[in-house]
Formats: C-alpha cells, sequence, structure tokens
C-alpha cells in the first residue's frame, strides 16, 4: 500500500466529484473530497434542481386560468407568494444536501469542509492541514460571469436569483444562452414583466436554427419583449429601481437585472499554475481522453474543464475516471450525441447534429419538420406551437439530429436519445407505431421531407 494517506483526493463536491469519489470508494480506493460550499454542487443548490421546481411553479398560473376554463374550469382570484416558493424550495435542497452527507459517508469517503489549494503533485491543503494522496481530482465546477460594464454590481446573477428577498415586477435579462431564456421563462410564468436582451441575431447559438426562430416567436407569443441585437452597456440606480443604457443609447429601468452571460471555469487560486497544470485560454483546465491534466497524478472533469457543461457529463466523466484510476480498464468519456434540454417555456430538447452541421458533416440530408397545436390547446384557446424535426443523413438512412420544442420536450427526447445512440435509421422510425394520441407520436409519422 502507498505511504500516501489516501489514493485520491477530490476537490470539489459537485455532480462529478461526488460520483467520482462514491465510485472510487466503492472499488476500494481511500477517498477524501473537500468541499468549501454546501454539498452537491452548483446543480444541487444554484443550478438544475432548484431551477426545475421554479419552473414549475411558473407553470400554474397558466394552467389555473387560460387553459383551465376551456376545460370548463372556475378558477378563483389567483394569488402567488415568493417567500413560499422560495423557502419550500430551500428547505429541499437543504434537505438533498443531507443525502448526498449520507451518501458519502455510506461510501467511506471522508469529508473534509474547506477550500482546497493544491500545494504538490501529490498534496492539497484545505483549512491549514495538509493531505496526501495518490491522485489529485479537480470538479470545482465554473462560476457566472459578470460584464465589465459601469454598474454591473447592481446587477444579479443565477446564483443570487434562487435567494431573492422578493419578486420582481420588471426584470431585465441580459444573455441568449441556456439560463437566460430559461429564466425569461420562469419570470414570465410568475408573472413579471421580461424584458430579455441578446447581443446576437438570434439567441441559443449552437442550437438548430428551427429550433431558435420557433422558441422566440413562441417566447414572445407568451408577452415575453425579446430583444436581439441588444446588450447593457451601463446600469445605475434609478429613482425606483435600476436604469439600463442599452448597445442603442436607450434606456430602461426594471427592478432587477440578471446577466446570465456565461460562466467561467472555477480554475483560479488553486494552486494549478504552480505546480505546472496547463490551462487553456478562458481558464479551462487541459486535460487528455482520459481527463488526465499536465501533471500526471492530477485529474480533472466537469465544467472546470468545459467540455459539455452538463450534469449528466459531468456525472459520467467522474464515473470514467474511477474506472481509469481504479477499475480492470481505463475508459474515456463519450462525448457524442448526448441529449439536452433547455427548460424555457415552452421547452426545448435536442440530440444530435443541427440541420446545418449535418449537412456540413455528411451533405446530403433529408429534413423532416412537423408544426402543430397539440391537441391538449384545442380547447385552450392557446396559440402556441410544437415543432419536431429529423435529421436524416441520405447516404446510411441514420437519424443524426433529433429536436423538439413544446410541452414535455425532455421527457420525450430522453427516450428518442436511446435510439439515436443506438444508431437508428429513418426506416426503423417509420417502422414503430406510435402511441395515440400523443405529441410523440409525430416523431415515427413524418413521411415527407421538408428540405432534401
Ligand atoms: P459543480 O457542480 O459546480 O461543483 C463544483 C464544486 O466545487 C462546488 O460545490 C464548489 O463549491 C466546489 N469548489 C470549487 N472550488 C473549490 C475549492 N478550491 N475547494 C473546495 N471546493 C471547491 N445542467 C444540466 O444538466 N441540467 C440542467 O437543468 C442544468 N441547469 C442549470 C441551471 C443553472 C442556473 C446553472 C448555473 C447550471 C445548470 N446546469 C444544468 C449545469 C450543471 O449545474 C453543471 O454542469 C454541473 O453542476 C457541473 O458539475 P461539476 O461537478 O463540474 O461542478
Ligand atoms: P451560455 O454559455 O449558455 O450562454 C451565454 C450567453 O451569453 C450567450 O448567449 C452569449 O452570446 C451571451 N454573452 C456572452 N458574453 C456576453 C457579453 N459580454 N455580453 C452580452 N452577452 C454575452 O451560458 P449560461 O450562463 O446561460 O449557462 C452556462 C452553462 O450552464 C450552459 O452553457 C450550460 O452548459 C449549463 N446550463 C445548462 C442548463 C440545462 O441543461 N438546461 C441550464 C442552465 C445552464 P453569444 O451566443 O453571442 O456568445
Amino acid at each position: 500500500m502507498s505511504e500516501r494517506e489516501f489514493d485520491l483526493f477530490v476537490i470539489g463536491a459537485g455532480s462529478g466529484g461526488v460520483r467520482a469519489s462514491r465510485f472510487s470508494a466503492a472499488r476500494g480506493a481511500r477517498v477524501a473530497v473537500a468541499e468549501e460550499g454546501a454539498l452537491g454542487g452548483t446543480c444541487v443548490n444554484v443550478g438544475c434542481i432548484p431551477k426545475k421546481l421554479f419552473v414549475y411553479a411558473s407553470h400554474f398560473r397558466d394552467e389555473m386560468s387560460e387553459a383551465a376554463a376551456g376545460y370548463g374550469w372556475t378558477v378563483g382570484q389567483l394569488g402567488f407568494d415568493w417567500p413560499t416558493l422560495r423557502d419550500n424550495k430551500t428547505r429541499e435542497i437543504e434537505r438533498l444536501n443531507g443525502i448526498y452527507a449520507g451518501l458519502l459517508e455510506d461510501a467511506g469517503v471522508k469529508h473534509v469542509p474547506g477550500r482546497a489549494r493544491i500545494v504538490g503533485p501529490h498534496a492539497v491543503e484545505v483549512a491549514g492541514v495538509r493531505y496526501s494522496a495518490e491522485n489529485i481530482l479537480v470538479a470545482t465546477g465554473g462560476w457566472p460571469t459578470l460584464p465589465e460594464i459601469p454598474g454591473a454590481e447592481l446587477g444579479v446573477t443565477s446564483n443570487e436569483l434562487f435567494y431573492l428577498d422578493s419578486l420582481p415586477r420588471r426584470a431585465i435579462i441580459v444573455g441568449g444562452g441556456y439560463i437566460a431564456v430559461e429564466f425569461a421563462g420562469i419570470f414570465n410564468g410568475l408573472g413579471v414583466d421580461v424584458t430579455q436582451l441578446h447581443r446576437g441575431p438570434l439567441f441559443l447559438r449552437g442550437f438548430d436554427d428551427d429550433v431558435r426562430r420557433h422558441l422566440a416567436e413562441q417566447m414572445e407569443g407568451r408577452g415575453i419583449d425579446l430583444r436581439f441585437g441588444a446588450s447593457v452597456t451601463a446600469l445605475a440606480k434609478a429613482r425606483s429601481g435600476l436604469r439600463a443604457t442599452l448597445t442603442d443609447g436607450s434606456q430602461l429601468e426594471a427592478d432587477l437585472v440578471l446577466f446570465a452571460i456565461g460562466r467561467h471555469p472555477n480554475s483560479a487560486n488553486l494552486g494549478l499554475e504552480e505546480v505546472g497544470v496547463e490551462l487553456a485560454p478562458g481558464g479551462a483546465i487541459r486535460v487528455d481522453a482520459l481527463s488526465r491534466t499536465s501533471v500526471p497524478s492530477i485529474w480533472a472533469i466537469g465544467d472546470v474543464t468545459n467540455r459539455l457543461n452538463l450534469t449528466p457529463v459531468a456525472i459520467h466523466e467522474g464515473v470514467c475516471l474511477s474506472e481509469t484510476l481504479f477499475g480492470s480498464a481505463p475508459r474515456s468519456p463519450d462525448h457524442e450525441n448526448v441529449p439536452a434540454a433547455v427548460f424555457s417555456q415552452p421547452p426545448v430538447a435536442t440530440v444530435g447534429l443541427t440541420e446545418s452541421d449535418a449537412r456540413q458533416r455528411f451533405g446530403e440530408i433529408d429534413v423532416y419538420r412537423s408544426t402543430f397545436r397539440t391537441l391538449k390547446h384545442t380547447l385552450t384557446h392557446g396559440h402556441e406551437r410544437t415543432l419536431m424535426k429529423l435529421v436524416v443523413d441520405r447516404a446510411s438512412d441514420r437519424v443524426v439530429g433529433l429536436h423538439m420544442v413544446g410541452p414535455d420536450a425532455g421527457e420525450i427526447v430522453q427516450g428518442f436519445a436511446v435510439a439515436i445512440k443506438a444508431g437508428a435509421t429513418k426506416a426503423d422510425f417509420d417502422g414503430t407505431l406510435g402511441i395515440h394520441p400523443t405529441a410523440a407520436e409525430e416523431f415515427v409519422t413524418m413521411r415527407t421531407p421538408v428540405r432534401s
């Protein structure tokens, strides 16, 4: 046995770090994990979980008022109490923190509270105590980026949104990525007057263009003031609330300004440069296919490596790492055909390539697309439309991209992702019978390409 105290010292008990710790300990390794904040990391505390609870909260107004009336329901005066939602959410997150503590304890992982710093290729220091380990894993995640503009400190990031004292009456959301789009929907659903500003011509860069256009139309239909080619150049206090100066020189007042302009890897002040760990421009830790850094005993997974910044990806990278270090064979994480959802309203979900990426990669493709009003909306007089789209490589007949904007998109696309991962062809889709009446059946009934 090694002279060193631990086989693996993990820095960061978020999605990736917790999974790597538990799975490594289960393989008999002596593992410690340092955490400077709450167990569970971003996803559990200020990410996926509280965000999804807020998404649920924001659905009720629509469901109870407009939608319910079409089905014969009369609903009394609606009221919403932000502190109730916020505090119930916090209680649930604290319960999850406890579950994470139990999981680590049961697995035999030593939890070291505090901020860790690497002080040698095999040494980590936390709260003045030095620990030695055969391997060090950096799983420190990311942190929201603030713009360098006058008054930026008056705005908030996603971290603060989960603990606001009160719900704003008017909100400006800056950014056009996942967080901006999701919070535009949440605030809008809770009755806040929302203006979303995105610097580019259309938000959600990297997603399929039909998806981006369709979502923009549906969000505008819900009353969100979407402004493209616009951003904030300065922020100042106004008589009531905040005054934002926009790129065209105009001004806009709001009670809250959310900056959702991306996150940067949490790699500063960790001692990485001092021990020779190479960083990419922007601060991401450079790793090879097995998640090993430029220092052989130091590894990195999750958002701090800025590969695909999603919880299931960080978890998968953690599982692969424990197999590489303590399993029978090294295993590289697989970043192909990773499904993703944006919990916008309506939600987006996608797996595989966009139409333009598929055209670049395969040349000859067929595109199937359907937009329709779901059965539910026929009685609600809702105008919202669902979009479904398949991108097929003509030569192999394989479905290489599948995209949806509409209710339950994440739930539906999760199932289809198995088919895409398994290499399903359009003929396989055509040979699958639908479940009727559902929206999902549209994916197996599209017969005529809209573009070839
Ligand atoms: P993290 O979960 O961020 O964990 C890193 C941990 O390291 C933190 O707990 C931090 O306190 C700790 N740490 C950092 N430095 C140190 C140090 N020096 N010493 C000790 N501890 C340290 N992904 C999805 O898949 N689905 C979603 O719906 C989704 N929604 C999101 C919503 C929001 C608002 C945000 C911000 C993110 C969301 N994500 C979502 C992304 C997801 O949360 C991240 O991809 C995931 O948490 C990354 O896991 P990680 O292990 O790399 O890092
Ligand atoms: P994203 O990287 O998704 O989006 C950042 C947005 O901000 C882009 O629209 C970008 O525009 C814009 N932007 C960047 N810099 C500036 C600037 N200086 N001024 C104005 N706009 C700017 O970041 P998010 O913060 O939304 O989310 C971080 C990551 O967390 C996501 O990428 C995702 O990986 C993860 N996440 C996942 C979720 C999910 O799975 N549902 C939910 C939330 C987060 P441009 O396109 O022009 O670069």
